[in-house]
């Protein structure tokens, strides 16, 4: 790749190179209704999703005490943040109109991300679709049924196998086990300690290694391929973790109207999301233009030191470039977020996209 010729196509790669903050708005953005037919998956798809969470609730109760609040639905809180507000505005010397609030998926059960909505998800699709397709369960049933000794027996069967970055791996490592499944986290370097730790307490095979996401990633398709009872989750390609992130949109939509707050034309909601491949903030953000429309605007951030999305989509390269190719570290302390090369899929979404 000649890094040049690039830069002098696009200018804010400079700025990029040099780990500056930048700000850059997508000029090719559409409106939902101009936009909606160009993306694959639908309204129902989301529904669809939603539905299997619910199915599922009664099982996520039983295995998850710490669910019952919530009936056995994995959902975070929203929070004014006026502090927050008052330092910003302190800080860049001007005034936020309207409200600043905290979604905090950090605070979700089961495993403390963004990650709990669609990895667990995608975990429980599979499950549903082996013990279906083995006359185990219907959709009629109540899914506690799950919740037994007979059901682990029958998922032990089977593997499951996942590279992550540590959040991922945790969301799908306890999940799975919890079910009964054989489960290998593929952890890359700047996986945290104690997340390798608290898998390998739940009966989780850690696998670790010396590189950066993407290698892991490989590494760990590469030995599913050998085991044919065993199932990949693939961060960058999964339509069905897309999907589990997109149940985000309905479930805030239902939030806001507990707490009488309007989101119309005269007051728009504007989402900052946290991106790594992309596929976490794509999902939310495509389920948030579900509930809200051209009343959302969703603008997503990414670490300086991995700005591989902004990088994708500002030069049309998309997941044929990292940002290693342009001579930076991707490393970084933000959580989740080393990632040094961007999915091709959630960047179709027509997002804008902030760096810093
Ligand atoms: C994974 C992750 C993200 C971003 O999700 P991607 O699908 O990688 O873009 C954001 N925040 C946290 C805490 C994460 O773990």
């Amino acid at each position: 790749m000649n890094i040049r010729k690039l830069t002098t196509k696009f200018p804010l790669l400079k700025k990029l190179i040099n780990l500056e903050e930048v700000t850059w708005f997508n000029p090719n953005i559409t409106s939902y209704a101009e936009g909606l037919p160009f993306v694959t998956l639908t309204q129902e798809d989301s529904n669809d999703a939603a539905e299997r969470l619910k199915r599922f609730a009664p099982y996520i109760c039983e295995a998850f005490p710490e669910t019952k609040i919530t009936n056995g639905i994995i959902e975070s809180g929203i929070v004014e943040i006026p502090q927050m507000k008052l330092a910003l505005e302190q800080r860049y010397n001007t005034s936020i109109t309207g409200r600043l609030m905290l979604k905090k998926d950090s605070h979700l059960p089961i495993s403390g991300s963004i990650k709990a909505r669609g990895g667990i998800y995608e975990v429980l699709a599979h499950a549903e679709k082996l013990a279906i397709e083995h006359g185990l369960l219907s959709q009629s049933d109540d899914y506690a049924i799950l919740f037994s000794e007979k059901f682990k027996t029958f998922f032990s069967q089977f593997s499951i196998a996942v590279g992550s970055t540590g959040n991922l791996g945790l969301s799908i490592g306890i999940m799975s086990a919890k079910l009964g499944f054989k489960v290998s986290v593929h952890m890359s370097a700047d996986a945290r300690e104690w997340k390798k730790q608290r898998l390998r307490e739940n009966g989780v095979n850690v696998v670790e290694y010396a590189q950066d996401y993407s290698v892991a990633v490989a590494q760990g398709r590469e030995a599913a391929k050998n085991d044919p009872t065993c199932f990949f989750i693939d961060d960058e390609n999964s339509k069905t973790l897309f999907l589990g992130y997109s149940v985000a949109g309905q479930r805030l939509k239902q939030q806001f109207a507990e707490k009488a707050i309007v989101v119309d034309k005269e007051h728009p909601l504007f989402v900052y999301l946290p991106c790594g491949v992309g596929g976490g903030p794509g999902g939310v953000a495509f389920g948030l233009k579900l509930a809200f429309g051209d009343n959302v605007h969703c603008i997503f951030a990414e670490p300086t030191h991995s700005p591989c999305m902004l990088l994708g989509v500002y030069t049309g390269l998309h997941d044929q470039i990292s940002v290693q190719d342009i001579g930076i570290d991707n490393i970084t302390a933000a959580d989740g977020l080393a990632v040094g090369r961007a999915s091709g899929k959630p960047a179709q979404h027509n997002c804008n996209k902030k760096a810093r």
